[in-house]
């Protein structure tokens, strides 16, 4: 099968020309002018050629708090498909006293039975005798060379530094990158039973509760850490401004310190959490949103190169039975948001359109970076000869309204609801087969494959 993308504006994170892609098979074989060419065209005239999305962040068919998000597999991932993105990377949660690979495999196998797009895993661990140690070496070197800890959620997924400390100094010696969720629980779980004991239950507590300094705190203590390990370290959706001046502070070191932000922070801030009726509760989040001032940090930081990467943390709940479920306490609404549909629309209506970011920048941040960071380039993450041909034709002047009553993901609202915004993904191929034609999925369930990475080489 060769199929020609043609006349489009192919740009990467370093190149920006008008041509031809040339597909045979489930590879790029060249990109350059094939007028001549035996094929299927997809005409792309007027359009931008954009290397697939690689989101690595997201939680599907995944639970929390007593409930299970809302997107499967299958629903997550053609809800990602839609917005642009090809790759995503999952989080496995391993139950105390359980060998890691258990949850693994129990993840490993719902994705590969239902995904549209290419799916990796990062290991959550919540549980590390040494015992277990062969296990994440075993997955180092079976694909999945990522593993991410959580300094918040004390009682649940958190881990102690002790335990923080030994999985980084493993890591330097078995290739692996840690991951981590950097907010203080012990101190966030005081200030939430001190405001349920005083009567105040709404959704706003959710950033009352988790003030900028607890994020700003666990990002330090988790970079210093990493620094006494002498390992890399990559921050999850960061969202304070005090949090960015650590990351910033450390790479300014020279540390081989990355971080990610969302979306929503860029784009949302806590004054939403006061909608009424209870609608705060669709934005409840961990950490929570902030303030304008801190949306213009993470902004400039995206310009500066201290934060590297915007995944989604898409976690899709329904409003209706789910979010309720913090009616009367707002620590039982399960946390998240979707966002894995808006992410490509998002980030060029308001980092591209508004003169934020340039269009370079753009597919470094929501593709080629990623699959840097995450063992996966340049089969992901670029438009070159041998890489995966996954890529997508994104219409930089059509206009999108955002809205729940259209979306895919199974979440019943949307977070953007009733924006209209400029730049809207067309059609979207997963090696070399067109998986998106007109905005609307055509793939089929279970054809994503398993995302085998190698350790990173673009850590230092
Ligand atoms: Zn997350």
């Amino acid at each position: 099968m060769t199929i020609v993308l043609r006349g489009g504006r192919i740009v990467t994170a370093s190149q920006d020309y008008v041509g031809d892609v040339l597909i045979e098979g489930e590879r790029i074989a060249a990109v350059g002018s094939f007028p001549e060419v035996d094929a299927e065209v997809i005409d792309a005239t007027g359009r931008l050629v954009l290397p697939g999305g690689v989101d690595p962040h997201t939680h599907l068919d995944a639970p929390l708090k007593g409930t299970m998000t809302a997107d499967d597999f299958e629903s997550g991932t053609i809800a990602a498909a839609i917005g642009g993105t090809t790759s995503i990377i999952d989080f496995p949660v391993q139950q105390k006293g359980e060998d890691p690979r258990v949850s693994h495999e129990a993840w490993a196998s719902r994705a590969e039975e239902k995904a549209v797009v290419d799916w990796g895993l990062h290991q959550v661990i919540v549980d590390l005798p040494d015992e277990y140690f062969p296990a994440l070496d075993y997955l180092i070197a079976n694909g999945s060379p990522s593993f991410k800890m959580f300094m918040a959620y004390p009682g649940a997924r958190m881990v102690d530094d002790a335990t923080i400390f030994k999985a980084m100094r493993r890591t330097a010696d078995n290739g692996g990158f840690v991951l981590m969720h950097c907010e203080n629980g012990p101190v966030i779980d005081l200030l939430e039973r001190e405001a349920l004991g005083a009567g105040r239950t709404g959704p706003e507590e959710n950033a009352v509760t988790r003030p900028p300094i607890t994020e700003a705190e666990a990002t330090s203590r988790a970079i210093a850490l990493a620094e006494l390990a002498r390992v890399p370290v990559y921050v999850v959706h960061l969202a304070a401004a005090q949090a960015l001046e650590a990351v910033a502070a450390a790479r300014k070191r020279g540390l081989p310190v990355y971080a990610e932000t969302c979306p929503h922070y860029l784009l949302l801030t806590e004054d939403v959490l006061m909608e009424p009726d209870f609608g705060g509760a669709k934005y409840v989040m961990c950490p929570p949103l902030r303030t304008r001032s801190h949306q213009e940090r993470l902004w400039m930081g995206l310009r500066t190169n201290d934060l590297q990467v915007v995944s989604t943390d898409h976690t899709p709940f329904r409003f209706a039975g789910q979010k309720e479920l913090g009616r009367d306490n707002f620590a039982k609404i399960p946390n998240g948001v979707p966002g894995i549909e808006w992410r490509t629309t998002l980030l060029y209506h308001f980092g591209v359109r508004k003169g934020r970011i340039d269009l370079n920048r753009f597919v470094d941040l929501i593709s080629t970076t990623p699959a840097k960071l995450f063992g996966c380039y340049p089969r992901k993450g670029d438009i070159a000869p041998g890489s995966d041909a996954d890529l997508m034709v994104f219409d930089p002047e059509k206009d999108v309204f955002l809205t729940a009553a259209s979306q895919a993901t199974r979440s019943d609202y949307n977070p953007y609801e009733g924006w209209e915004v400029r730049g809207a993904v067309e059609t979207v191929l997963l090696r070399g087969t067109v998986i998106v034609r007109d905005g609307a999925f055509v793939g089929r369930r279970g054809v994503g494959t398993f995302l085998r990475r190698s350790t990173s080489s673009a850590l230092t």
